[in-house]
């Protein structure tokens, strides 16, 4: 554990030296640039390592993370002994103090240019559970699916920051009992919360990126609400699987969770039966200890816990590159939907209210799907290194009328 930093309020917070995610911000009319949080402040780090004379300080001036992110893992660890020699040392603190910025004077930007954008569907109580309600005659789970990290390749262009409005999608719906489709606005909005992760170091055309060397390659965690509109989904996905009823928004949290600060939330994953072919072999703890919370109009309606997916991140990784898929920086892939075994654990509107039927209380209103004007907040927190938790970004948005 390092030592502990000078920032006021910032020891032994969710945003403790031991955390440091990196983000994009604006201060003013200042163009946007890369800094890091301690507890309520961003860290300026253009300035610092200009005055430090450090080779990296271009990094820090872009409007995204994307230039920082290809540097590699030897890079970014350097970089994290930096900034908490920043943070820690008595001495740095009269040069640094003056670039430190409170969070409520800056506005968080979008982080990543996301590269391309991956949504699996990792997690076998939310599979399970879609399955029972959408197939009750069948098995929950198809036959490829403890096999493989089922997934489909998303919209990368609507990935958009935390506090987004979400504008109703409009679209074609067809209920089975219906003669014939209708357009109109979605009736069926629903969250899913997920986490995200973002690839630094590339990878080439033709290569595979084994599991174990997930750590060189994932340059850290977003928090992830892959909103879905079910109506939409339900009519179009087949036999192509999901499109028009995902691809209007995906939001991530503006902070990005460097892989480092997890180092202390590592779990084995709650077991693979059959095991996985060779090349999706994990050794050691692969599953993340992380507990998500969805707040709706600020009321916890649910609590989904990470722990619980069947496969790994690095599991995904490995098997969205085993074709020899060249992987980008700046790439996004994202769990799918987190749920937990019971229903105060799911990640979902359509599996909170069972198919619609069975609806949910939210501070004394009832819910089975989004309402305009609703809000949503998805929040992260992790064990932290240095002891406590750290919070990954949390991520917001709203509901804001269809445009018909
Ligand atoms: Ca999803």
């Amino acid at each position: 554990m390092s030592a502990a930093t000078w920032v006021p309020g910032a020891a032994g917070s969710a945003y403790d030296v031991d955390h440091l995610p990196w983000g994009v911000f604006t201060h003013g009319d200042d163009t946007a640039r890369v800094g890091v949080r301690i507890g309520d402040h961003v860290l300026d780090l253009a300035p610092v390592a200009a005055a430090d004379m450090r080779p990296e300080a271009a990094l820090f001036e872009a409007a995204t993370l994307n230039p920082l992110m290809g540097q590699g893992r030897t890079v970014h660890a350097e970089l994290r002994r930096w900034i908490t020699d920043l943070l820690t040392v008595a001495e740095e603190r009269s040069d640094v103090e003056p670039h430190l910025l409170a969070i409520d004077e800056v506005a968080m930007q979008m982080p990543v240019e996301v590269g391309d954008y991956v949504d699996f569907y990792a997690s076998e109580h939310h599979a399970s559970a879609v399955g029972t309600i959408f197939r009750p005659d069948q098995e929950p789970l198809l036959p490829n699916w403890k096999h493989l990290p089922v997934g489909y390749h998303g919209r990368a262009g609507t990935v958009v920051p935390s506090g987004t409005g979400i504008v109703r999608p409009m679209g074609q719906r067809k209920n089975p009992s219906d003669a014939a489709p209708v357009f109109g606005p979605s009736g069926r909005l629903d969250i899913e919360a997920e986490l995200g992760f973002l690839a630094g170091t590339p990878s080439g055309l033709g290569e595979r990126i084994a599991v174990g060397d997930f750590a060189d390659h994932c340059f850290g965690v977003v928090g992830l609400n892959d909103w879905s509109a079910r109506d939409i989904q339900g009519w179009e996905y087949v036999p192509l699987g999901p499109f028009l009823g995902k691809s209007f928004a995906t939001s991530i949290s503006t902070w990005v969770t460097p892989l480092a600060a997890l180092d202390a939330a590592w779990v084995d994953l709650p077991g693979q039966d059959p095991a996985p072919l060779p090349y999706l072999a994990v050794d050691g703890p692969a599953g993340l200890d992380i507990d998500i919370e969805v707040v709706l109009n600020g009321h916890v309606v649910s609590r989904p816990p990470y722990r619980t997916m069947y496969w790994s991140p690095a599991q995904m990784l490995a098997h969205m590159s085993v074709n020899g898929a060249s992987v980008r920086t700046g790439d996004l892939w994202a769990s799918g939907t987190v749920s937990g075994p019971v229903r105060e654990e799911r990640g979902s509107f359509l599996e909170l209210s069972w198919g619609w039927r069975e609806p949910f209380s939210v501070g004394g209103e009832e819910r089975v799907a989004l309402e305009d004007g609703d809000e949503v907040v998805l929040r992260y927190t992790a064990p932290a290194t240095g002891g406590g938790r750290l919070a990954i970004g949390e991520v917001t948005g709203t509901v804001l009328p269809a445009r018909p």
